[in-house]
Order: structure tokens, then C-alpha cells, then sequence
């Protein structure tokens, strides 16, 4: 008998890598902005009194639901905040995924919903993307535990139109549906208006990509008053004080600012759309993206050593082995010069 027989054993989530040294490095492995957040966020942070650590931080982190309700004009009843959407998403598992039916999410999604799954004990089914890598709802049909599913998808990049994930809430009225929309800001439309009509849809969005805020760990839910208090329950028999007062504040004033949100946003979109066309030019297919990356792989070029060459280069990508995934690298979008550099290195690259 050991201490190590009355364990949990589970197998985590492997992020992205986060290097030590960030001398000449370009860094395009984990989605994040390359441009900084809004300049209220280092105006707060400036002139934080630092005698505030003292005191916990509101637990209801009112003043970021208020920046939140204003700015999408949801009441603050209907808004969960938490510290980073996978926290929210970890939540929302314990919470709404509590049946012996399987939950459902595509063969080729974000990872950390099957790590979620495998941890809270929940039941759960893989559903295949069809050939184009598309989520197709029809694949969806009949009893299961609850959906969750990316929109855009990750590592895809596609994004599926409202119609559809209308039919998927729809259908499933005896479950909650969690639309991520952890990139919904580069091109797509939210299915936030639906939570008005369905009672049992969650959506969730980040701070992270779009807002550039990845390091401050902010995210949020929208849904029904009632889906939204079933959340607080659990999180306050977790942990009251999940977002710190530096999140908070910050969070609230990055929501606020919108004109640095589009700014930001424009022109990753302005370098995705001109960095696909020339990997197009040099014989890369990839998916057509609404996010801050893009997935793409060249025939005849194997992704793993090409993934270790740009490593040796100093440029960092993802690449996720597997049987749909393998032949091709997720390269975050970056700025246009740090595109150059890749451009460059592939053009030179044989493969
Ligand atoms: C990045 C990401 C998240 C988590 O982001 P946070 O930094 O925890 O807010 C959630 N879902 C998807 C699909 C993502 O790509």
C-alpha cells in the first residue's frame, strides 16, 4: 500500500511553449497579440496605490461586469467572469456537464475540453470534423450530455455561421451548448443575441487574443440569469476571490477601450489576409481562418522537421502530431515584419 494508490492521476494540457529567453525570438506558438494592450492598462497599473494588496478584491469584480454590461449591453446578471475563459470553461464543465450522457465536442478542437472532461469526471464523445474540417451540425443529432465547441474552431480557424450553431442550441433544449469564442473579435459574428432566445447557451470570449491580455488572465460568460447564478454557485464553493484587483481594473478598462481592440484587430486581420496569400503563392494549402492564425501545410513538406527548423530560426509555432492535424503547423499571426521573416525562412526552405 502506497500514498500513490489513492491518487488522481490525470493526464494534463500541454500549452503552447513559453521560451525563456525572448532575445531575436518570434514568437507565434500560442495566439498571442503582438501589439500592446490598451494604454489605460499601463496607466492603472502605474498608479495602483500598492497598499490595496492589503484588502481582497470585490469577489463579484463588479466594476469589470459593468464595463462588460455597457459595452455588449447585457445586464450584469447575465455575465460570469472569470480568470482566463479556461477558467471559465473549467467551471462551466463542473457545472452544466454533471449527466451520464456524453458530452460532445469535434475530434479536432481545443484540447483542454478532453482534459476538462477527463478531470470533472465527465462522460464524453468525440465527433469527427467532416473532410473540409468543418463542424457539421448534422453529425450533432440526438441525446447527449451538452456541447461545447470553439466558433471560430481551434486549430481550424473556421468559423461557422450563426444558422448553424442556432440549429445545435436548438435542437438540444434538454442541455447546455458553450460556444468559445476565444476568437470571435478577428472576423465572426457572436452568438451572443441567441442567448436572449435560448436559455441554455454559454458563451464565453477572452481578454487574451484580441485584447491583447493573455498574461492578466481575464475572461467571461454571457448567458441566461439562470444558467449564470447555477455558475457563481460553484465558483463560490471553489474559490470567492478568483479575479485580483489588478485584473479587474485593468480588465474593465481594456473592455472600455474599444478603439484600440479594432485598431489592434485590423491589422492582424490586414497581415492574415496577406500572409495566406503569399503562403498560397508558395504552394501552401490552408483552411480559411477568422481568427489570429492560421493553419496551413504544403504538400511534400513534412510539418515536424519543418516545425524544428523554424524552432532552430528562433520562430515558434505549434504543431499538433496526429492524424488530421500532423500535416500542418498553426502559425499564430503576428506583426507584418515578423510575417516577413517567415515568408523569408520558408521561401528558403526545401523541405
Ligand atoms: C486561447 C483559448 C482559450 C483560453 O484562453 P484564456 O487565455 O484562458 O482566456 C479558450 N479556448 C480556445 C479555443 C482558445 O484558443
Amino acid at each position: 500500500m502506497s500514498w500513490e494508490d489513492n491518487i488522481r492521476r490525470v493526464t494534463p494540457y500541454v500549452p503552447g511553449e513559453q521560451p525563456r529567453v525572448t532575445g531575436r525570438l518570434i514568437k507565434l506558438n500560442t495566439n498571442e497579440c503582438p501589439y500592446p494592450p490598451s494604454p489605460e492598462v499601463s496607466r492603472i497599473l502605474r498608479e495602483m496605490p500598492p497598499g490595496d494588496m492589503r484588502l481582497y478584491p470585490d469577489p463579484e469584480a463588479v466594476e469589470l461586469k459593468d464595463a462588460l454590461s455597457e459595452v455588449y449591453g447585457v445586464p450584469r446578471e447575465r455575465i460570469f467572469v472569470g480568470v482566463g475563459s479556461d477558467d471559465v470553461l473549467s467551471m462551466a464543465f463542473m457545472t452544466f456537464f454533471h449527466g451520464s450522457l456524453p458530452v460532445l465536442f469535434p475530434d479536432v478542437t481545443y484540447s483542454f475540453y478532453e482534459v476538462w472532461a477527463e478531470l470533472h469526471g465527465v462522460p464524453c464523445r468525440k465527433v469527427p470534423l467532416d473532410g473540409g474540417l468543418n463542424i457539421d451540425v448534422s453529425d450533432y443529432e440526438g441525446p447527449c450530455g451538452g456541447i461545447v465547441f470553439p466558433n471560430p474552431n481551434a486549430p481550424t480557424g473556421i468559423y461557422m455561421g450563426l444558422e448553424n450553431v442556432e440549429v445545435l442550441v436548438g435542437s438540444h433544449p434538454d442541455c447546455v451548448v458553450i460556444c468559445d469564442e476565444a476568437y470571435i473579435d478577428f472576423g465572426g459574428e457572436s452568438a451572443l443575441p441567441l442567448t436572449e432566445k435560448y436559455d441554455n447557451l454559454l458563451v464565453v470570449q477572452t481578454m487574451s487574443k484580441s485584447r491583447a491580455m493573455a498574461g492578466m488572465r481575464v475572461g467571461w460568460a454571457f448567458g441566461n440569469e439562470k444558467l449564470i447564478k447555477y455558475l457563481n454557485d460553484v465558483r463560490n464553493s471553489f474559490n470567492s476571490y478568483t479575479l485580483n484587483r489588478a485584473a479587474i481594473l485593468c480588465g474593465a478598462a481594456a473592455v472600455r477601450d474599444r478603439d484600440t481592440l479594432e485598431k489592434n484587430t485590423g491589422m492582424i486581420i490586414k497581415t492574415r489576409e496577406r500572409t495566406s496569400g503569399a503562403l498560397r503563392e508558395m504552394g501552401f494549402a490552408m483552411t480559411d481562418s477568422l481568427t489570429n492564425f492560421l493553419f496551413c501545410g504544403r504538400e511534400g513538406v513534412s510539418a515536424e522537421p519543418l516545425f524544428r527548423a523554424l524552432r532552430e530560426e528562433g520562430i515558434f509555432v505549434r504543431y499538433f502530431p496526429g492524424e488530421r492535424t500532423g500535416e500542418r503547423l498553426r502559425v499564430t499571426v503576428g506583426t507584418d515584419g515578423q510575417m516577413d521573416v517567415l515568408l523569408d525562412f520558408l521561401r528558403g526552405y526545401a523541405g
